[in-house]
């Protein structure tokens, strides 16, 4: 927005002559005051004129950019999810969640405790705009006057944060979930009051896993339980989302036991790459290059990095222990990522075990023919890879748990190339009829 767009919106809110205002603007931007406060010290001037009640004009949520400023918004509450934050040296709880109308929907964060409920129609006079991740996001403060609706506003949107672990990305608040507690380790960590005990682990119902911190260990939270979670967070830990299970999340065992599916999600290379991580995935392509750093390799025996030439990057010289890895490119056409293959699955490829490596380099008198003869075996073939995805800034990497090569083929392939050139085939068939 340039200044004559500032201008134009407050003169309409106003109800006072756009030029008047402008000039008016214009000095106080001169004086480098920031653009907001220069409108706010204008609203003031102009006794809000005609929207009265010291409140921005009433804003549509699905017209709300980063750049809006300041709005008044009449919106149903979806979620609201307590958290604690850490500001200016103490401990604060705040509110974060989702707002909706019939237009959209937008996360807000109330600083000040307003009472919000799902469910709720609630009208926030003067609510902040700033931008989170390229979206807006409504903060609800000190300078916000917050008035509970009677009547309830409908909204194309679910009241409540229901989800389902495939569903949950990372930013999502006050999220309610149904899960089995697949793994589960206590562990103790340096916090910010000190040493405390905290839970992490893996989570899954019928649609995926993601892995879990509960940072109050509540004892439901146990291996094998089944429970429910309301008001949980999503933030990223290590390239994949995690569900974070805070003092404010409730936490109670279920009767009934949930489903976890078997099978990973299956997603296009591109797509995957694009959510920057997942936990639980398969990923099917072509294998089109063994990279180097594959087949015999040796490990610095202090923190397990490959080490070249004797050399670890951290510990120097050292005495490398051999073992077994294949970093493998697929592409399935919409993007690539190096499949890493732990020393089981690396033997398997290779049809051999360590013993076998290290005469087959001593024969060749290179270490590298292991990784020619894995090249041999797997390069230009189809594999099905399932594993952890995580995307940084190095690439993405699929720490694979599975590597099976592709078994949809040659028939399915061949199905699928003749249902494209049925329309080839009936012509064709016309033709043979016309010649009889
Ligand atoms: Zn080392």
């Amino acid at each position: 927005m340039d200044l004559e767009d500032h201008a134009e919106e407050l003169a309409s809110d106003l109800g006072v002559d756009k030029e008047e205002v402008t000039q008016d603007l214009q000095n106080l931007v001169e004086y480098s005051v920031p653009i907001d406060e220069a409108k706010q010290s204008l609203r003031r001037k102009h006794g809000d004129g005609s929207s009265g009640g010291g409140a921005p004009a009433a804003k549509d949520i699905g017209d709300i950019t980063p750049d809006s400023s300041n709005v008044t918004v009449t919106a149903r509450v979806l979620t609201a999810g307590e958290r604690s934050i850490r500001y200016q040296g103490s401990d604060h709880v705040i509110v974060e969640g989702r707002l909706a109308d019939e237009t959209g929907a937008i996360d807000y964060t109330a600083w000040e405790d307003f009472g919000l409920s799902p469910g709720d129609t609630i009208t926030a006079g003067n609510a902040g705009v700033r931008e989170w991740d390229g979206e807006p996001e409504l903060n609800l403060g000190e300078s916000t006057s917050l008035s509970f609706e009677e009547e309830a506003l409908e909204v194309p949107y679910e009241v409540g944060g229901e989800a389902t672990l495939a569903e949950l990305q990372t930013g999502d608040r006050a999220v309610s979930i149904e899960v089995e507690v697949l793994e589960c380790e206590r562990r103790t960590i340096d916090g910010r009051d000190g040493e405390t005990d905290i839970l992490s682990g893996v989570f899954g119902d019928e649609s995926g896993r993601l892995p879990f911190t509960n940072w109050d260990p509540a004892p439901e939270i146990e291996e094998g339980n089944s429970v429910r979670i309301e008001n949980a967070y999503v933030r990223e830990f290590r390239g994949v989302p995690e569900v974070n299970v805070s003092e404010f999340s409730t936490v109670t065992a279920l009767e009934h036991e949930v489903d976890v599916g078997s099978d990973a999600p299956t997603m296009g290379i591109g797509e995957a790459v694009a959510t920057g991580g997942v936990y639980d995935v398969e990923l099917v392509g072509n294998l089109i290059a063994v990279r180097d750093g594959s087949g015999l390799i040796q490990r610095c025996p202090e923190c397990r990095r490959v080490v070249q030439k004797g050399q670890c990057r951290t510990h120097g010289d050292v005495d490398g222990i051999d073992d077994l890895r294949v970093k493998a490119i697929l592409d399935d056409g919409t993007g690539t990522v190096t499949a890493v293959l732990d020393d089981e699955l690396t033997k398997q490829v290779y049809g051999g075990d360590l013993e076998d490596a290290l005469e087959e380099a001593r024969d060749a008198m290179d270490q590298e023919a292991v990784a020619d003869t894995i090249r041999e075996k797997i390069v230009g073939r189809e594999y099905r890879v399932r594993g952890h995805l995580s995307v940084d800034e190095y690439g993405a990497n699929l720490d694979a748990s599975s590597f099976d090569e592709s078994d949809d083929d040659p028939t399915e392939r061949a199905a699928a190339f003749l249902e494209a050139v049925d329309g080839a085939q009936v012509e064709a068939e016309t033709e043979t009829e016309v010649d009889a």
